[in-house]
């Protein structure tokens, strides 16, 4: 099989998530060539074919000159994939590639079945399986879904693609999002809240329990969209990535968007009423208990030798 990735860059500089891509290839045992509107001084590290639109023609957000770029690619590699991340970019694109090429599209995958792929549903309650209906497919991969490799040395064979399309779309920059607060990137030890925390008023318990082991505490996506807690806190997917000597999950189920921001902490100890969530799988130790009789408890023990 041939796969096709599709690389993102970013004020200059290609993003790491290409990796995952070339996680994916290899778990696929596919042969992989890439395509990149970026920087020839700026290329992730691959032993393949790169094709590289030059982003100071194309801006590195256009969804137009992209995908003529891309259907170019296509064109010539006929590939059997062609695989975005789940990004803004990669959701932007991905379906002006479906569309055009009259291909389906799979979005959000997470994981692969015998033949077919899985998807997240019902915010992440259900797992959907899904089997594509035309030949070649466009996919979008679930950040943290699939392991990233670990990059060599290699430089790749660039390949410069150009075209004449002109845009409907002008890209003028970013905006930065408002800093503030904590920088959950730099704590040691991190004590999350999950919606299995129940009510606002036990965010306190968790904000102790972290103060007791010199650390600070961060919440699941739920707990920020409910206000309980501010979102420079949030870790996830669409909140901070962090790797923590000691990471605690509170009342958290273990969702992949939650994962992919925690899973590389050393250590992660998870308190849980259910045995079978899925933080399980990533946790070091699994505590099976009522969190609002276990963190009290444990904030009390620590404070006693502390
Ligand atoms: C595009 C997108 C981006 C997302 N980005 C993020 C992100 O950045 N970060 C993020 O966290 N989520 C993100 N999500 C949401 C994610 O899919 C999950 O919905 C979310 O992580 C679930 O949060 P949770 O584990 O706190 O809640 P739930 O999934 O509801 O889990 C609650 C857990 O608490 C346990 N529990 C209940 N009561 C108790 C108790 N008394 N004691 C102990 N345990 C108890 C339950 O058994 C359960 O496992 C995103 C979703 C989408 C679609």
């Amino acid at each position: 099989m041939k796969v096709l990735l599709v690389a993102e860059c970013r004020e200059g500089k290609v993003l790491g998530n290409i990796y995952e891509l070339m996680g994916f290839a290899e778990e696929t045992k596919s042969e992989a060539v890439l395509f990149l509107v970026g920087n020839e001084n700026d290329l992730p590290h691959f032993s393949g074919k790169l094709y590289l639109g030059d982003v100071e023609t194309c801006k590195e957000y256009n969804p137009d000159t992209h995908k003529q770029l891309l259907l170019q690619v296509f064109e010539k590699e006929q590939p059997d994939l062609i695989v975005f991340s789940h990004s803004s970019y990669g959701w932007d694109l991905a379906p002006r590639i479906a569309n055009s090429l009259k291909l389906c599209q799979i979005s959000e995958v997470v994981d692969l079945d015998d033949d077919g792929y899985i998807v997240p549903a019902c915010n992440a309650k259900l797992r959907r399986r899904v089997k594509n209906a035309t030949e070649k497919v466009v996919l979008t991969l679930q950040a943290g879904a699939f392991n990233a490799i670990e990059p060599g040395e290699e430089t790749p064979e660039t390949i410069a693609i150009e075209t004449k399309q002109q845009s409907q779309v002008v890209f003028e920059g970013y905006e930065e999002a408002e800093q503030g607060g904590v920088d959950l990137t730099k704590a040691n030890v991190i004590v999350s809240a999950g919606r299995g925390i129940g009510k606002p008023e036990n965010v306190s318990m968790i904000k102790e329990l972290a103060e007791s082991l010199g650390g600070e505490y961060g919440a699941s996506r739920p707990v920020v969209d409910s206000e309980w807690v501010e979102h420079n806190r949030q870790v996830g997917t669409t909140g901070q990535s962090v790797t923590p000597k000691l990471y605690v999950a509170c009342g958290i189920s273990g969702a992949i968007q939650h994962l992919a921001g925690m899973k590389k902490s050393e250590f992660i100890v998870a308190i849980n009423t259910d045995k079978d969530a899925p933080i399980g799988e990533v946790a070091d130790v699994l505590v099976v208990a009522d969190l609002k009789q276990f963190v009290p408890a444990l904030t009390e023990k620590i404070k006693a030798v502390i």
